[in-house]
């Protein structure tokens, strides 16, 4: 028996990274979990890999698109218990270079697509008269970062449209937080420079890059019953820095 017996996730970025992790993890605790995501390869090796997870293909920076892959879930399975966003991408210049569209790209996909995504599971959930929402921000949308002007502001505006949305539908049973992981272990940060990782991770008290496991169990946590009395907060996963 698992703690989300009978529970219906969407994950979306579900088939890489963290995003893979914490599907594992919800499979691992009994719920059904649907991905949402671009990549139709791996999110169709991942169906044969995790019996009980199902693929969706969609681009969450297309409210439509989002729109749509909610309606499936909802033929399907009828109900939507929690929603991750943790789709993301990283298109790191200076602002003095920084085209217009690289701002826009990262802003559509990584805010606009939280937004898309939290408003169209909303209804389903107050119907329901509960739900858990997480969406991935991070330590560089609380302190800011060389290059990432984009990607920081775009992570700083997930906590306040996490913030406002738990004051907005706290009262019907619906809880949304926000994860800021630090530097974790994935394909996003693979291509970092080594002198790029070596001083990011000498400011970090446990010395080391975090795991997508590790802040999987975070999410499962802030998604279970176990976190029924947390909404509107930031957690962080990254290793000891204060921001
Ligand atoms: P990743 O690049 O390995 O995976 C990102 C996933 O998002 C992929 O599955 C990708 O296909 C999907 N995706 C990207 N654009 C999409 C779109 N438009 N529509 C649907 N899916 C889309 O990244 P990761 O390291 O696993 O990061 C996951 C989340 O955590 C991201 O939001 C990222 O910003 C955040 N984060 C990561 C780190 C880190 O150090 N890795 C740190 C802080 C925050």
């Amino acid at each position: 028996m698992g703690e989300l017996d009978g529970s219906v996730s969407l994950v979306t970025g579900a088939t890489r990274g963290i995003g893979r992790a914490i599907a594992v993890w919800l499979r691992r605790e009994g719920a059904t979990v649907v991905g949402l995501g671009r990549e139709e390869g791996r999110g169709l090796a991942l169906e044969r890999e995790l019996p009980g997870f199902r693929f969706l293909r969609a681009d969450v920076a297309e409210g439509a698109q989002v729109e749509d892959a909610v309606r499936h879930v909802l033929e399907w399975f009828g109900r939507i218990d929690h929603l991750v966003c943790n789709a993301g991408i990283a298109i790191d210049r200076l602002l003095l270079r920084m085209s217009a569209e690289e701002w826009r790209d990262v802003l559509d996909v990584n805010l606009s697509g939280t937004f898309y995504c939290i408003r169209a599971v909303l209804r389903p959930m107050l119907r329901q008269r509960g739900g858990a929402i997480v969406a991935m921000s991070s330590l560089v949308g609380q302190t800011g970062n060389v290059g990432q002007a984009n990607y920081a502001a775009s992570k700083a505006g997930i906590v306040a449209l996490c913030q406002t949305v738990a004051k907005e539908v706290g009262g019907r049973g619906i809880r949304v937080n926000a994860v800021a992981p630090g530097f974790i272990d994935t394909e996003m940060t693979a291509g970092l420079p080594d002198e790029v990782r070596a001083a990011y991770l000498a400011r970090v008290p446990l010395g080391r890059a975090g795991t997508a496991e590790e802040v999987a169990e975070v999410v499962g946590f802030l998604l279970s019953q176990r976190a029924s009395y947390i909404t509107g907060q930031v957690v962080e996963v990254n290793g000891g820095i204060h921001p």
